[in-house]
């Protein structure tokens, strides 16, 4: 196996709110402090754990924290970012300079996406505060005290005010060659420091990373904040319908689309992040055919919920998805691929246990999911209240 990857010479990721870091992305993090940043002023791309991880890279050997993000995937066989992003480029310097930020700036967010967590949205957190953690066969899905905690707090007297946040920006300004920033979330557009922070990093391109969990009179005023600025607007959604609002649970169908119109018609580019799931996979050709023609459509994969993969479905729905995803010709393939394999008793089990806890707690109706699937998984619809 060949271990190398230009991520890890190049991006960063910054967990505001719990102080993390990753390098990249779906890399393990560690923790920061304000005294090392404070000691360390522009070497927050070049912590000791970076420079050793790609020491070992570079010596064809694997790091923890890569193998927490891709390599554990990538020997199961299954995708990773790393496989995905492909490593166009070779840097030999563990010193390199970052040129990729990612910047979190709080998990508050209006949805319960059903592959989200607590870790990242306060919604999940609210929700397992009210009616509990999710019990499932080997794995639960529960509060954190540290999640708890956060949730607690008012946002404005949260870490974006504080010295933690001044460091970070202060090391955006050194990096001379960091040359895109992207907001993430949590639900970046109910930050009130979004625009301020944005302000800091203008001669940078910029991205911001949303599910549009907001009212329209806020997306509204974001846009007429940020007039005159080129943003790309990643845009969480898959499927359409029914099928969006239990996937994407808090956001009407047709809220998603008012607000993806608002957002082009200001001017600003816009990207389709599509997670591929099973769920997903069902209704993703009603997407497409609506969307694919107007916006660039990125697939994205799941970790973490294996009962959620896409081919933790019966036969007769996986007869349905190649037949629904034939016309999308090549487009089709990574999607056809991720049904491929068979799925387990143990992860049929879990997706059944799983949609009927979520289903009667947010009191969804979940009858739009053929029956043939409902019945393969053991699904009684009765029994959801
Ligand atoms: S191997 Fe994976 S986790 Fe590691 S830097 Fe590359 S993309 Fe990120
Ligand atoms: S919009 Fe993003 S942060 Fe919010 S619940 Fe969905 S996936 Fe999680």
């Amino acid at each position: 196996m060949d271990y190398y990857c230009s991520a890890k010479f190049t991006e960063l990721q910054i967990n505001v709110q719990g102080r993390l870091l990753y390098n990249c992305c779906k890399a393990y993090p560690e923790r920061i402090s304000v005294e090392w940043m404070e000691a360390n002023p522009g070497r927050l791309f070049h912590t000791d754990t970076m420079l050793e991880d790609r020491a070992l890279m570079l010596d064809n050997k694997p790091c923890a924290s890569c193998h927490h993000g891709c390599y554990k995937y990538e020997l199961q066989g299954l995708q990773s970012k790393r496989l995905l992003t492909k490593n166009k480029q070779q840097i030999s310097n563990p010193d390199a300079p970052l040129k990729t930020l990612q910047i979190i700036l709080s998990t508050d967010c209006n949805l319960a996406c059903i592959y989200c967590s607590p870790q990242l949205s306060s919604t999940w957190v609210n929700e397992i505060e009210k009616h509990g953690s999710y019990t499932l066969n080997g794995q639960s899905i529960e509060n954190d005290s540290w999640t708890t905690m956060w949730s607690r707090m008012k946002q404005k007297s949260r870490s974006t005010e504080s010295k933690f946040f001044d460091l970070i920006l202060n090391e955006i300004h050194l990096a001379k060659e960091l040359n895109h920033i992207a907001f993430l979330g949590g639900e970046p557009l109910l930050n009130n420091q979004l625009i301020q922070s944005m302000d800091h990093v203008s001669d940078k391109t910029i991205s911001i990373t949303t599910g549009l969990g907001v009212s329209d009179t806020r997306l509204k005023s974001i846009l007429e904040k940020v007039k005159g600025k080129k943003i790309k607007f990643n845009i969480s959604a898959e499927s359409t319908g029914k099928y969006f609002e239990f996937i994407r649970y808090g956001l009407r169908w047709s809220d998603l689309q008012n607000r993806i119109e608002m957002i082009s018609k200001a001017g600003h580019e816009v990207k389709l992040l599509s997670v591929l799931s099973n769920l997903s996979l069902l209704d993703i050709h009603n997407f497409y055919k609506i969307y694919n023609e107007r916006y660039p459509i990125e697939i994205q994969y799941l970790a973490g919920r294996n009962f959620l993969l896409p081919h933790v479905m019966d036969d007769k729905s996986k007869k349905a998805c190649r037949e629904n995803l034939a016309p999308l010709e090549d487009l089709a393939i990574p999607l056809l691929n991720s049904i491929k394999e068979d799925p387990t008793d143990h992860d049929r089990n879990n997706l059944a246990s799983y949609l009927t806890q979520l289903a009667s707690r947010r009191k969804l109706p979940i009858d739009f999911l053929p029956k043939h699937f409902l019945d393969w998984a053991g699904i009684d619809t009765t029994k959801i209240s």
